[in-house]
């Protein structure tokens, strides 16, 4: 048997409990429940887009393009998709869930992932969540990544791993920082768990966030997967803040959204 099957059979298994115990904390959500007037001025994301980031292009530029950011600066992440741009019409839906603890629409959360996610989902073996600081997560109760990537891992042949990736130190909130300012600060912040690497070393991850600023967290989560050994490293999230790309100041959206740090 071959590392792949090896992986899948552990899947199957593993998944099969982790769903048993779900449902008890995640009763099935009525997928059009009350809130679906908070869904009618969301902004989707898909085609065209950046190859490597997802930024949105306005026309097709042909396949594999990529955008002046991904250029300049390469990505480590293999690519990251959005499915959601983070704007008026989303902040609410998405900051009761951050920092409300609102979770009806999480069934609803996972099927845009599965969407955005789609080009690489279909050979993802491990979905692996970032993590958030111990006394972040204390405070907020729970950390919404996890949730999220627990709710696609019930949709998708992958299996859910949320201890793979550890914080290793608290880093500043990345709310209000310049791009350089949210790499310095997440620089060194993550690494993978003891006794985890065998599972890290030669798996498709998909790594998930709520939402995507600079890339920057999830660039450092991703280097890290990738040093252990990893196959590829896709990164997808709930929204996007998109911003011009020349001007990487972060002053448009600092007040709207309290990056995770
Ligand atoms: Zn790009």
């Amino acid at each position: 048997m071959g590392k792949r099957e090896a992986f899948r059979a552990v899947q199957s298994v593993t998944r099969g409990v982790t769903r048993a115990g779900l449902d008890i904390v995640l009763p099935p959500q009525d997928p059009f429940s009350k809130s679906d007037k908070d869904w009618e001025d969301i902004q989707y994301l898909d085609e065209p887009c950046c190859h490597k980031c997802g930024f949105p292009f306005e026309y097709a530029v042909g396949e594999g393009a990529l955008c002046a950011g991904c250029l300049a600066r390469p990505p480590r992440y293999t690519s990251a998709r959005a499915a959601l741009v983070y704007n008026d019409a989303s902040r609410d839906i998405i900051l009761s869930f951050k920092h409300g603890g609102r979770t009806e629409n999480l069934s609803r959360f996972a099927a845009q992932l599965r969407r955005a996610g789609r080009g690489f989902l279909p050979d993802a073996d491990i979905i692996v969540p970032v993590p958030l600081h111990r006394t972040r997560r204390i405070r907020r109760r729970y950390n919404q990544s996890t949730l999220l990537g627990r709710a696609l891992a019930r949709i998708t042949n992958a299996s859910f791993e949320p201890d793979s990736l550890r914080r290793i130190r608290a880093t500043a909130s990345q709310g209000g920082q310049s791009a350089a300012g949210r790499k310095r600060n997440v620089q060194g912040a993550f690494a993978v768990k003891e006794g985890k690497q065998d599972r890290v070393s030669g798996a498709n991850i998909v790594l998930i966030d709520d939402v995507m600023t600079t890339g920057a967290t999830l660039d450092a989560c991703a280097s890290v997967l990738l040093r252990s050994g990893a196959n590829r490293v896709d990164a997808l999230c709930l929204a996007r803040v998109i911003r011009e790309q020349r001007s990487q100041n972060d002053s448009q959206n600092k007040d709207a959204f309290d990056g995770k740090s």
